[in-house]
């Protein structure tokens, strides 16, 4: 086979979808909603989506990077705005000068941020996070105390101001998992705590998109929401229907249509061969545009994901190359230039994300998170429930 140029296989992001999500998370959570733009806006780019939760009604962002965060700043979006991840060499200076909040989670790296604030005038914004159970990033049980009382001590000092207190959950998508329970147990231990320590934060916070939907009891101050603003599920099989559309549609031409005979063999290793004769189709996405590899496998060959071309689903035989893959026509000869949708909302008439994340074993978060590659993506801002042309 050989391989034509590459066509333009493009990210359509609708950012009316975004705005739209925003809303209906704003409404259902009954809180302030940060919007969480990290990773690029979970691959819908992180500027335009942050803008559109914005519009939405969200009133805080949220990054996991420094530097992210500053990368808002830089294109002039304002407002509150949170990050949780520092290294030794972050910008405290930067980021206190930017007006964002920097999540802390331990006594020396308050230490550090207070080394780098020293002789700044207005006090800096710092979060603290706990860890509840999740075991990842935040102070662990045992430092609270230590934690709290020496960010106190920076608050009686003008370092800053500790302006929210917050967790993460582990389980939040499987509602009925004891870790959830156990988890916003040990977040009002540790709010009381901080109480104690004589902390005021004006923003506690713990649930992400699933616990914001499914768990009411765990919004607390505001809600920290990423993958159900980009309209996918954050709890597939649960009871999250809202009515999210996703944003995010994968599309490209079909460059072209060949027969196959019974016994031919498709792309490399000859993992499927054709049992009787049919026709297929090549699309020009492969791993290099985040397309997963694992979307065909040798041992699940009938599971593979699967592309919409004129309305019908097409799978993919034969393993995923580079820059391509191909797909099964079932005898059909759609004309050279068909539009090919990869994933999109309903309306696109092709798969969703999440059907793409069932034939990989992954979730939708790394389906749209990863695609990208030699794509383009376009913007565009129409009724999010027609199809995009
Ligand atoms: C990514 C992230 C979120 C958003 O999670 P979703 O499940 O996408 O809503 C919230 N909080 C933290 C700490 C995160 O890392």
């Amino acid at each position: 086979m050989h391989r034509p140029p590459l066509g333009p296989a493009e990210i359509v992001v609708d950012l009316a979808a975004i705005r739209a999500n925003a809303r209906l998370l704003r409404q259902t959570a009954g809180v302030p909603l940060i919007a969480v733009v990290k990773a690029d806006g979970y691959g819908h780019g992180m500027v335009e989506s942050a803008r559109a939760a914005l519009e939405g009604g969200a009133e805080w962002l949220a990054t996991a990077t420094i530097e992210e965060a500053l990368a808002l700043r830089a294109a002039g979006v304002e407002g509150p705005l949170l990050c949780w991840i520092t290294t030794q060499h972050s910008d405290h200076r930067a980021a206190a000068d930017a007006g964002i909040d920097v999540s802390a989670y331990s006594v020396e790296e308050l230490d550090a941020i207070a080394a780098a604030l020293e002789g700044r005038a207005e006090p800096a914004r710092i979060q603290l996070k706990v860890d509840t159970g999740l075991s990842r990033g935040g102070a662990p049980r045992a430092a609270w105390a230590e934690v709290f009382a020496r960010a106190r001590a920076g608050e009686e000092a003008g370092l800053w101001r500790v302006t929210g207190i917050w967790s993460h959950f582990a389980c939040a998508d499987e509602p009925a998992h004891v870790a959830n329970d156990r988890q916003e147990q040990a977040f009002r231990d540790a709010l009381a705590l901080a109480d104690q320590a004589g902390l005021r934060p004006e923003l506690r916070h713990l649930a992400n998109s699933a616990a914001a939907i499914l768990r009411p009891s765990s919004r607390f101050d505001a809600v920290r929401c990423g993958i159900a603003m980009y309209g996918l599920d954050p709890a597939p099989g649960e009871a999250t229907e809202i009515g999210l559309v996703p944003a995010m549609t994968v599309r490209a031409p079909l460059v072209m249509v060949k027969e196959l005979s019974a016994g031919d063999s498709v792309s490399y290793g000859h993992l499927w061969t054709a049992d009787s004769p049919t026709t297929v189709g090549l699309v020009p996405v492969g791993y290099g545009e985040g397309i997963p590899r694992h979307a065909f496998r040798r041992d699940a060959p009938e599971a593979a994901a699967q592309v919409g071309i004129d309305g019908k689903r097409r799978p993919i035989r034969g393993t995923v190359c580079m820059d391509q893959v191909v797909v099964d026509l079932g005898g059909d000869h759609p004309p050279v230039g068909s539009d090919v949708i990869v994933f999109g909302p309903p309306a696109a008439g092709g798969p969703s994300a999440q059907d793409w994340a069932e034939a990989c074993g992954t979730i939708n978060y790394e389906i749209v998170t990863r695609i990208g590659g030699r794509m383009t993506r376009r913007y565009v801002d129409g009724d999010a429930t027609e199809p995009i042309r």
